[in-house]
């Protein structure tokens, strides 16, 4: 594992830390989700449930888990055997790749990925093949022709993120029916992180991959509560799968961490069954916050792109005069007190990155207007 080091989201939040930057970096919020919330995890503490969980999670969020997918996409998952409670989407992640890939097999990433997908799959052996998502029309999106040259006899299971982060793409129907047609045509298995499903902009619709005809029995759909919430430190997350493919995660999530946190689960159960209107309210307000970090961004002289989806906007910095994201990121601090994220790292070929960055928006207006003011001074250098 000696290749991937400190994570970049970690080392750019210690350079905030050190120099007192604002971070747009790693994108967490800066508000608390829903304060009814927040008060069953304290009582759940108080009322003594602070001891091990059963290991599949506790019934309560799997039954909410089940209902919520039913209500929103029309998915009927049995909360006993088709869902499981993990430490947040990362661990599902990595425990779905560990269980369902041997040593060789090829796992196929849109890049820029998430950067915990490259280490799960070097944890199990595996090998990614990277399938470029390109800026076309103002969006990143990938070529159908493309992506059918990735796959061979090794592929084994494609990693679809959307809403896609770093990028802000929310992928289209046609863009997944192009994966689920070639998932069906090559056995593959579909591993879908959809921790932004909530939060999509301009009226664009998250579709579950799993709603395709004939995919639910092939794919591993993966959420979490960290972005739905504003509680991003909860670690809270699940996988919906048939029987199988779940006790195939949950074989090996039992031996990761064995169970997931009580008290949070309990709290996140009721969330997902009482706060949706919360989360409508938290989608419009990112949906204002997009605009006006976009607004700055623009002023400042970046190239913006509009994301539908996620915390984060995708800037090109060759037109205030800079090439290398990661050149640009580390000096950001000192030139303008501001942190960001370089995106060429969520690359196996850089180069296709090397002039993008990326910053987040899920921050107070306050925060955005400031770092916008900071960031004008770019541009009068
Ligand atoms: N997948 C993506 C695309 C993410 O952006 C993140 C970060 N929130 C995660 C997974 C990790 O989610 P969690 O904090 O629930 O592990
Ligand atoms: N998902 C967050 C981001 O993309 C970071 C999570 C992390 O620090 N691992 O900014």
């Amino acid at each position: 594992m000696r290749e991937f080091g400190t994570t970049v989201f970690a080392e750019m939040t210690a350079l905030a830390v050190r120099t007192g930057a604002i971070n747009l970096g790693q994108g967490f919020p800066d508000t608390d989700g829903p304060p009814a919330m927040l008060e069953r995890a304290a009582a759940a503490i108080g009322g003594g449930l602070n001891q091990y969980p059963p290991g599949p999670g506790m019934p309560e969020l799997r039954q909410a888990v089940a209902e919520h997918r039913k209500e929103h996409y029309g998915l009927v998952y049995d909360p006993d055997g088709e869902v499981l409670v993990t430490v947040g989407a990362t661990e599902a992640v990595s425990a779905t790749v560990l269980a369902l890939c041997e040593a060789g097999d090829e796992v196929l990433v849109f890049e820029p990925y998430y950067d915990s997908y490259a280490a799960a799959i070097a944890l199990a052996g595996a090998v990614r093949r990277p399938v470029a998502l390109r800026p076309v029309d103002g969006r990143f999106a990938f070529d159908p022709d493309e992506l059918r040259a990735a796959v061979g006899p090794r592929t084994r299971a494609i990693l679809v993120n959307s809403p896609h982060n770093p990028t802000g793409t929310v992928f289209t129907r046609d863009e997944l029916a192009a994966i689920a047609a070639l998932c069906q045509e090559h056995d593959l298995i579909a591993i879908t992180d959809e921790v932004y499903e909530h939060l999509t902009y301009d009226g664009v619709e998250h579709v579950p991959l799993a709603t395709f005809p004939g995919m639910r029995e092939r794919t591993v759909m993966i959420s979490s509560a960290g972005k739905t919430f504003s509680a991003t430190g909860w670690k809270t997350g699940w996988v919906c799968a048939p029987p199988a493919l779940t006790t195939a995660v949950q074989s090996v999530k039992q031996f990761l961490t064995f169970t997931a946190s009580a008290p949070w689960q309990v709290a996140v159960a009721y969330a997902l069954r009482h706060e949706l209107d919360w989360v409508a309210a938290l989608r419009r307000d990112l949906s204002a916050k997009r605009d006006r970090l976009m607004e700055g961004l623009s002023a400042a002289g970046f190239g913006v792109l509009r994301p539908s989806g996620t915390y984060f906007v995708q800037t090109d910095i060759r037109p205030l005069g800079f090439a290398d994201g990661i050149a640009f990121t580390r000096e950001l601090p000192e030139l303008a007190g501001v942190v960001a994220i370089p995106t060429q790292v969520f690359y196996d070929r850089p180069e296709f990155g090397r002039h993008f960055v990326r910053f987040a928006f899920c921050k107070r207006d306050e925060v955005i207007d400031e770092a916008a003011t900071r960031l004008a001074a770019l541009g009068r250098r």
